[in-house]
C-alpha cells in the first residue's frame, strides 16, 4: 500500500486537482490512500472568518461567501453537469452548517477552541469529498472516507494528541474491507472520544498521512507539495538553495522542527518507528526526483545538511540571585510552561545557574509571562528572582546534520559568518545530539543570515557581492561596463558572483533585488525614481543583503559624509572620491575605525594614482613590518600633461587651455594647478603610512603668481595666465639651462609633506615621465637606497574604473 498526501497548493484550484488526478492515475499499486489538505488558503480564510464572526464583525459574511464560491465553482469546473446536483446539494448542506456555526459565534460573540476546530475542519472535509467525487466521475475506483472516523484523539482542540492503538485498529478495520483501490481522506481532521471534531495542528495533513501509513505499514509515504523536495534552506528565501536528495529521519525531523515547513514535524515519528520511507515530491514537476527520507540516509559526506529557521520567536529569561544552587527552579519553570501547552523551542542556561533562557513562539508570550510570574510570585516579591524578562521579534536559525558531531569548527564558522555580516546573536544552543546548532537572532536579519550561512556551507565558495553604485558618470559607467564584461569570468574563475542591486546618479535611482541587468542599465536608471541620498541608504539598509558594498564614484562631499552610515551597518565602502580621506584627520581615523569595528572594508585605492596599486602596496609594506622613511612622487596627471607639453614655442596659457579642453584637468583648472589635488594625494599616502597629518600642515610653494591663485572665475584665471606668460617662460628657461625638466613633485619625509614645482635633472627617475603617468618612490627601512617604485598611467576613467573594480575583488577575497 502507498499513502499519497497532497498539500493546499496542490489542490488549490481545478487545474491543480487535474494534475493530482494524473499523478494518482500513474500509480499502479493495489491500495492507495490519498490524503488531501483544504484548498490552498481556505484554512486561513476559515480561521479569519471565524475570528471576525466572534468579534461580531459582519465582514465575516464576505469571508463565508468566498469560501462558498471557491467550493461551488470547483464542483462546476470539475464534475460533469449531469453529476453535479447531488454533489452540490451535499456540499451546500455542509456550507449551511458552517454558516450556522459562524452565525452562532457571531451572536454569542465567542469562539471556543472546540467550535474553532469544528469550523476549520470544513476545509479538509469539503476538499476531500469534492476530489473523491471528481475521481469517481473520471472513472477512477475511488471512495471517500472521513478521517474523523479513523483518527481518535484527546480533546486538546487545535493540536490534539492521537490515541495510537484505537486509531491503528480503526484504520486496519477500514482498509481490510475497502472495496476500491483508492480511498480519498481529509487530512488534519480527527475526532475526540466523545465524537467532537478535533484537528492535529497547522500543517497537520502530513501527520494524518503518516498515521495512516504507519497503521497500514505502507511501503511508502509520498508527500506531494509545491517544491521539489526538502531543500538546503527555504527556497523562497534562499534562491541558491538546492534539493537534498537523501536525508535521514532525524535530520528531517530537526529541519522541520526548526521551521522547514515542507514537513510538519510530528509526521516523522510514526513512520520512523516502522521504517517506512517518506518521499517529498513536487505536484508541479512530478518528474523531479524529490527527497528520500529514511533511516541512515545521511550519506554524500556532507556534514551540514540543511539550514532552517523559525520566525516569531521570543526569548523568556528567568534570572536572579535566588536561583543559584536552589534545586527545582528549572523544573517549576518548565512545568509551568508545559501545563499551559506552551512549547519550548530552545533552551540555554548560563553556567552560573543565574539564569535560564528559553525560546518560545511570539504567540505564547503574554500567557507565558503571566503564568511564570504567578508561579514565582513569592520569589519575585522577596527579590530572589526578577520578573520574567521578554525579548520579542526574534528568530532562530539552525544548522542541521547527523555528521556535524564528528567535525570541529562548525560552530566557529557559523558564528563568524553571522558576525561578519553584522547579524547580532542573542542566544545559542547546541543539542546534546550535536545534530543541530541554533542561534537566536533579530527577525529582520533572517534572510541575510540564511543566505550568508548557505553561501558558507553549501555554495562551494561562490561568494555573492551585492553592489550599490552611486555616480555613473565617466568613471561609474566605465565601471559598470567592466563588470558586465567580467561577470562570467569572475564567477567561473574567482567564484565571485557580482550583482548590481542599486544605482543612482544625481537625478534618478533604481533598485532590483535580482540584480540590475547591465545590458541596459542606462534606460533602467533613466526610468527610475527621483534620486535621494538618504533614501538610497535607507533602501540599502532595509534590503539587508550580505556582502553589500557601497561604491561612490562621485566627487561629492555630501556623499562622502554618508560613509559612516554604511560602515556601521557592515556595508563596505569603495570610493574614488578623495574628499573623505583628505578631510579632517579625525574623520579619516573614524572611518578606518568603523571599518575595523564592523568588519566592513573601506577601500579607496583610486584616490592616488587611479588604478595603480599604490595604497595596497603601502598597506602590505606596513603590515609586514616595514617603515616608510620618505615618499617622493609625481601624482598629477594634469600637471604632467601641462609641463610635458610646455616649452618656449608655445604659451603656458594655451597648454593649460588644451589640458582643460581635453579633459586632463578638473572643470576648475585651479584645483589642479594650485596643487590642491596633489596635496590631498600625498596627505593620504602619509596617513596610510601611519602618520597623523592634516592638509593645512602641507607646504605648498605654488608656482602660480598670487593673482592667478586669487581669481574667482575661469576667464579671470586664464587672463592672468596670459598676463604672466614671461614668468612661466622664465621658469622653463631656468630648467632648460640646468638640463632639467619641470615636474610637480610631492614629498613626504620626517613627518613633513610638501608639494611644488621642481627642476628634475637628467637621470632622475622622474625625468622621463611621460603623458599623464604617475610615479611613486617609497624609501623604507627595507628599501633604503633603491626605492620601491610604482609607475604607470595615473589618470583616466578607464584605469580609475579598473582600480575600483580591483577594490571590489579585494572585498570578495576578504
Ligand atoms: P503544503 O501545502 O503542500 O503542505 P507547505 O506550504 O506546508 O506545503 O510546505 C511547502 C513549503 O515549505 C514550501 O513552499 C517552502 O516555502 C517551505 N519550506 C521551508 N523550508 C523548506 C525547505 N528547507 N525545503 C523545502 N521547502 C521549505
Ligand atoms: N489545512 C491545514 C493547514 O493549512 C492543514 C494542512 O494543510 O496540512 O494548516
Ligand atoms: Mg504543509
Amino acid at each position: 500500500m502507498k499513502v499519497l498526501k497532497f498539500g493546499g497548493t496542490s489542490v488549490a484550484n481545478p487545474e491543480n486537482i487535474n494534475r493530482v488526478k494524473a499523478i494518482v492515475q500513474n500509480n499502479h499499486t493495489d491500495t492507495i490512500a490519498i490524503v488531501v489538505s483544504a484548498f490552498g488558503g481556505i484554512t486561513d480564510l476559515l480561521l479569519n472568518t471565524s475570528h471576525l464572526a466572534s468579534n461580531q464583525d459582519l465582514a465575516y459574511k464576505k469571508g463565508l461567501k468566498e469560501i462558498e464560491d471557491r467550493h461551488i465553482d470547483s464542483i462546476r469546473a470539475l464534475i460533469p453537469v449531469k453529476a453535479q446536483s447531488t454533489i452540490l446539494s451535499k456540499v451546500k448542506s455542509d456550507l449551511n452548517v458552517l454558516e450556522t456555526l459562524l452565525e452562532g459565534s457571531f451572536l454569542i460573540g465567542e469562539l471556543t477552541p472546540k467550535l474553532s476546530d469544528k469550523i476549520v475542519s470544513y476545509g479538509e472535509l469539503l476538499s476531500s469529498f469534492i476530489i473523491s467525487e471528481f475521481f469517481k466521475a473520471e472513472g477512477l475506483k475511488a471512495d471517500f472516507k472521513d478521517s474523523r472516523q479513523l483518527i481518535l484523539t484527546d480533546e486538546n482542540y487545535g493540536n490534539a494528541t492521537i490515541d495510537v492503538e484505537k486509531t491503528y485498529a480503526n484504520c486496519n478495520a477500514y482498509f481490510k474491507n475497502a472495496k476500491n483501490q483508492i480511498t480519498v481522506l481529509p487530512g488534519f481532521v480527527s475526532s475526540s472520544g466523545s465524537g467532537n471534531s478535533t484537528t492535529l495542528g497547522r500543517g497537520g495533513s502530513d501527520y494524518t498521512a503518516a498515521i495512516i501509513a504507519a497503521a497500514q505499514k505502507a511501503d511508502i509515504l509520498e508527500i506531494w507539495t509545491d517544491v521539489s523536495g526538502m531543500f538546503t534552506a527555504n527556497p523562497k528565501l534562499v534562491k541558491q538553495a538546492k534539493c537534498v536528495s537523501h536525508i535521514s529521519y532525524e535530520e528531517a525531523m530537526e529541519l522541520s522542527h526548526f521551521g522547514a515547513k515542507v514537513l510538519y514535524p510530528p509526521t516523522i515519528q510514526p513512520v520512523l518507528n516502522k521504517e517506512i520511507p517518506i518521499v517529498i515530491k513536487n505536484t508541479f514537476k512530478p518528474e523531479d526526483e524529490g527527497t528520500y527520507i529514511a533511516k541512515n540516509n545521511n550519506g554524500n559526506g556532507k556534514t551540514v545538511r540543511g539550514i532552517s529557521h523559525v520566525s516569531n520567536i521570543s526569548l523568556l529569561s528567568l534570572e536572579g540571585p535566588g536561583m543559584i544552587g536552589v534545586p527545582g527552579i528549572s523544573k517549576r519553570f518548565f512545568e509551568t510552561l508545559s501545563l499551559e501547552n506552551i512549547s519550548v523551542v530552545l533552551i540555554t542556561q548560563a553556567s552560573s545557574e543565574h539564569s535560564i533562557c528559553v525560546g518560545i513562539s511570539d504567540d505564547d508570550v503574554e500567557k507565558a509571562v503571566q503564568v511564570v510570574n504567578t508561579a514565582f510570585e513569592y520569589e519575585i516579591a522577596s527579590n530572589k528572582i526578577k520578573p520574567v524578562l521578554v525579548e520579542k521579534d526574534l528568530a532562530i536559525v539552525a544548522l542541521v546534520g547527523d555528521n556535524m558531531k564528528s567535525h570541529q569548527g562548525l560552530s566557529g564558522k557559523m558564528f563568524s559568518t553571522l558576525g561578519r555580516n553584522n547579524v547580532n546573536i542573542r542566544a545559542i544552543a547546541q543539542g546534546a545530539s550535536e545534530r543541530n546548532i541554533s542561534a537566536v537572532i533579530t527577525k529582520t536579519d533572517v534572510k541575510k543570515a540564511l543566505n550568508s550561512l548557505h553561501e558558507e556551507f553549501f555554495e562551494e565558495n561562490i561568494k555573492q557581492l551585492n553592489l550599490f553604485v552611486m555616480g555613473v558618470g565617466n568613471v561609474g559607467s566605465k565601471f559598470l561596463n567592466q563588470i558586465k564584461q567580467q561577470k562570467k569570468y569572475l564567477k567561473e574563475e574567482l567564484k565571485l558572483n557580482i550583482r548590481v542591486i542599486g544605482i543612482s546618479n544625481s537625478r534618478t535611482m533604481d533598485f532590483d533585488e535580482d540584480g540590475i541587468s547591465l545590458k541596459d542599465w542606462e534606460t533602467t536608471l533613466a526610468n527610475g525614481r527621483k534620486a535621494d541620498k538618504e533614501v538610497f541608504f535607507k533602501i540599502v539598509k532595509k534590503l539587508n543583503y550580505r556582502n553589500s558594498v557601497f561604491v561612490d564614484n562621485t566627487a561629492s562631499e555630501q556623499v562622502s559624509e554618508s560613509y559612516p552610515d554604511y560602515l556601521k551597518n557592515s556595508i563596505s565602502v569603495v570610493t574614488c572620491n578623495k574628499i573623505a580621506c583628505s578631510s579632517d584627520y579625525d574623520y579619516y581615523r573614524y572611518l578606518k575605525q568603523l571599518a575595523k569595528q564592523y568588519n566592513s572594508p573601506f577601500l579607496f585605492e583610486t584616490n592616488v594614482g587611479a588604478g595603480l596599486p599604490i595604497i595596497d602596496t603601502l598597506k602590505h609594506l606596513i603590515a609586514s613590518g616595514d617603515k616608510v622613511k620618505k615618499i617622493q612622487a609625481v601624482l598629477s596627471g594634469s600637471l604632467n600633461f601641462v609641463f610635458n607639453n610646455f616649452n618656449d614655442s608655445v604659451t603656458f596659457h594655451d597648454i593649460v587651455k588644451q589640458a582643460q579642453e581635453e579633459g586632463y584637468t578638473e572643470p576648475d583648472p585651479t584645483i589642479d594647478l594650485s596643487g590642491i589635488d596633489v596635496m590631498r594625494k600625498i596627505l593620504i599616502l602619509a596617513r596610510e603610512s601611519g602618520n597623523q597629518l592634516d592638509i593645512e600642515q602641507i607646504e605648498n610653494d605654488s608656482f602660480l603668481p598670487k593673482e592667478s591663485l586669487d581669481t574667482k572665475s575661469n576667464e579671470a584665471f586664464f587672463a592672468s595666465l596670459k598676463k604672466n606668460e614671461t614668468t612661466f617662460q622664465k621658469m622653463f628657461k631656468e630648467a632648460k639651462d640646468a638640463d632639467s625638466k619641470l615636474k610637480y613633485v610631492a614629498q613626504f619625509e620626517d613627518g613633513k609633506a610638501r608639494v611644488g614645482l621642481q627642476k628634475i635633472p637628467k637621470g632622475h627617475d622622474f625625468y622621463n615621465l611621460e603623458g599623464s603617468d604617475n610615479i611613486v618612490l617609497f624609501y623604507t627601512e627595507r628599501y633604503p637606497n633603491q626605492p620601491l617604485i610604482i609607475k604607470g598611467a595615473g589618470a583616466g576613467a578607464d584605469v580609475t574604473a579598473s582600480g575600483i573594480f580591483a577594490d571590489i575583488i579585494r572585498i570578495g577575497n576578504f
